[in-house]
């Protein structure tokens, strides 16, 4: 299939630079004889110790000085469509019309904004750009803010890459520190390397599986800082793997978590989030972050599900025709599925030439919006110069059923199962709590206030009158009662009913209410059948009359629809040093009881 026009892809594999070297020279050989127009070299180096890697650096180099370089640490290797264990991958790409170009830049916090301007600068500026690939070091800068900045002018550039950590086995030392990336230019511990591909006739098409699915329930993100999810539904953010998976928060935490990441959305697609550790706290750290607000679910891996995703792709990227096609795959996918598993993953493409790639940690998606920091996704970069090549149809597919899968199967079963029983308990259960909030609601509201008129009820305002007391007491300030009797109210009912008789007190009892100010700790209250009280603390005799009399013109000017005016006695009085409760209730009754027997429609102070 292929000949002088293809892309072409040769892969290297070695155990040490002298290695390398070695077989370097049969590629030399083939580029005598094949003068491609570019070489571009993708080194994935099982390695995270400097010295070594400067050696691979500078073989390559060396070797091949016409070559772009650009490589990383490597968590495994991906030859002809299999992970490859134990040896360094080089991956050596003819192109025989793109020229490429790569760019350098070493930064660090701070810079970040400013390097992805640059970058965007560097890139519209040139012509005939069909794709960018990016390697960075997202652990030693914001990475939201960096990849964020990096859009470019002409939509149809293929942006690509890989975030670079460093080597696992390193883990429990300095992960980020031995992070690394290789370029042509040398090693770079911090900061981004650019392959540019610059060609009238090349295509390359980047596709991105997650396979994961989303369990029920909605959660958000309530409080985050860039690495850092601290609160979902405003409790810590590990309890959500607590509540659903009964995963504790202790050293197993991340490796219990691999399989159910967190699914949200960036820039509108859907993305993976891996917790890569959990605090004291129970705040979660996430590499590629969760800003604040943000939505999500859990989600879980279920391999059969998974394979029919993956499959579905390679349909779609069988169409594509590519000649070359490069995985990147992130390492979590590799832990989840252990190695027979992930070989049927990846065996869904050995049908395609010289599949490779590597075991990412961090895969990345170039949208119109900037680059996605995708995890736990398989990302495959398809690429062809011209038409391209036909790939056989594949029949023989892989049953995903050793006897870890079917394992692996049952407890995602398991798991869909019972979250989503869970998940409906927890909705009935937030809609019970919820009724019963109001009911709560209501049940106080209504042990305080008379369900006719809105204000107090004799018990709840009795209190107040008692609290009152005392505190005007202890404070020597005064306190002061009006009690409202509507007059001639049997009249209202034998004339026109009873309902028009609760109209009326609903509308004396407003009018009441009125008068009142909260804020100072007044209160209106029904004292009974169509009697009234208003407490007034701090008011003197005086000062409560003015009140009273405010309310008795109120109701006199009032028209009752249907009923026309009616009228209110008021009795006013107020505390007298040394007095007890019960005698000011007497003396506010007399007042009334005057009142009436002085013609109604009147105040009289006692
Ligand atoms: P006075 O001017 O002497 O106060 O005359 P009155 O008719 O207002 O006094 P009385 O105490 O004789 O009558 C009060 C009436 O209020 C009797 C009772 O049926 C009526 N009443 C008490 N509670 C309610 C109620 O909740 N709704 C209605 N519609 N009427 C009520
Ligand atoms: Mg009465
Ligand atoms: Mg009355």
């Amino acid at each position: 299939m292929q000949g002088s026009d293809d892309l072409r892809q040769h892969l290297v594999t070695a155990e040490n630079s002298s290695e390398l070297k070695e077989k370097l020279q049969k590629i030399k050989e083939k580029i005598e004889i094949e003068k491609p127009a570019s070489i571009l070299v993708r080194a994935f180096l099982i390695e995270w110790k400097i010295e070594k890697v400067e050696e691979f650096s500078k073989v390559l180099r060396n070797e091949l000085p016409m070559a772009e370089i650009v490589g990383c640490g490597s968590n495994g290797s991906i030859v002809n469509a299999k992970v490859m264990e134990g040896k360094h991958l080089f991956i050596v790409t003819f192109f025989d019309n793109a020229k490429l170009q790569t760019l350098t830049y070493e930064f660090g916090e701070g810079e970040e904004d400013l390097i992805s301007k640059k970058i965007c600068t560097d890139i519209n500026q040139k012509e005939n750009v069909r794709a960018v690939e990016l390697f960075t070091t997202l652990l030693k800068f914001d990475a939201r803010k960096f990849l964020g900045g990096i859009h470019f002018q002409d939509k149809k550039i293929t942006v690509f890459g890989s975030n670079v950590m460093g080597v696992i086995p390193n883990v429990n030392e300095n992960l980020k520190e031995s992070a690394f990336i290789l370029s042509r230019n040398g090693v770079v511990k911090c900061g981004a390397v650019v392959v540019i591909y610059l060609s009238d006739d090349l295509y390359a098409k980047l596709y991105r599986v997650l396979g994961w699915k989303p369990l029920g329930m909605e959660l958000e993100v309530t409080n985050s800082t860039s690495r850092v999810v601290k609160e979902i539904n405003r409790r810590p953010a590990y309890e959500v793997y607590q509540q659903f998976l009964e995963i504790p928060n202790d050293e197993n935490f991340v490796a219990n978590t691999i399989g159910f990441p967190f699914y949200t959305s960036e820039y509108g697609y859907d993305v993976l989030r891996i917790p890569a550790d959990c605090t004291k706290e129970g705040y979660i750290i996430s590499n590629a972050g969760i800003p604040q607000g943000r939505k999500l679910k859990l989600a879980y891996g279920n391999p059969g599900e998974i394979i029919i995703d993956i499959r579905a792709c390679r349909e779609r990227i069988r169409e594509f025709k590519p000649e070359v096609l490069l995985i990147y795959d992130c390492i979590l996918r590799k832990s989840f599925w252990g190695k027979d598993g992930i070989n049927i993953e990846l065996g869904a493409f050995e049908n395609f030439p010289k599949t490779a790639g590597f075991f990412s940690e961090g895969e990345l998606y170039g949208v119109e919006e900037g680059i996605i920091h995708n995890e736990c996704t398989f990302m495959a970069i398809a690429m062809r110069e011209g038409g391209g090549n036909e790939i056989a149809e594949i029949k023989e597919e892989h049953t995903v059923e050793s006897k870890e899968i079917s394992m692996l199967k049952r407890m995602a079963t398991f798991v869909e199962r019972t979250t989503s029983s869970l998940n409906s308990a927890y909705q009935q259960l937030s809609t019970l709590n919820r009724q019963l909030q109001t009911v709560n609601v209501q049940l106080s509201y209504m042990a305080l206030t008379d369900e006719l008129t809105q204000l107090f009820n004799r018990r709840e305002i009795e209190q107040r009158i008692h609290n009152a007391f005392i505190n005007a007491k202890l404070k020597d300030t005064p306190v002061a009662l009006i009690m409202i009797d509507i007059d001639f109210f049997k009249k209202v009912n034998d004339t026109y009913g009873h309902a028009t008789g609760d109209m009326v007190l609903k509308e004396v009892a407003q009018i009441i209410h009125d008068q009142v100010n909260e804020d100072n700790d007044e209160a209106a209250g029904r004292w009974g059948g169509e009697e009234f009280i208003i407490l007034l603390p701090g008011y003197d005799a005086e000062a409560a009359g003015k009140v009273a009399e405010r309310l008795r013109k109120d109701v006199e000017r009032h028209n009752f629809e249907g009923v026309g005016q009616r009228t209110v006695s008021v009795g006013v009085t107020s505390a007298k040093t040394g007095e007890s409760e019960e005698e000011v209730f007497i003396r506010s009754d007399n007042a009334l009881y005057k009142a009436k027997q002085s013609g109604r429609n009147r105040v009289i102070i006692l």
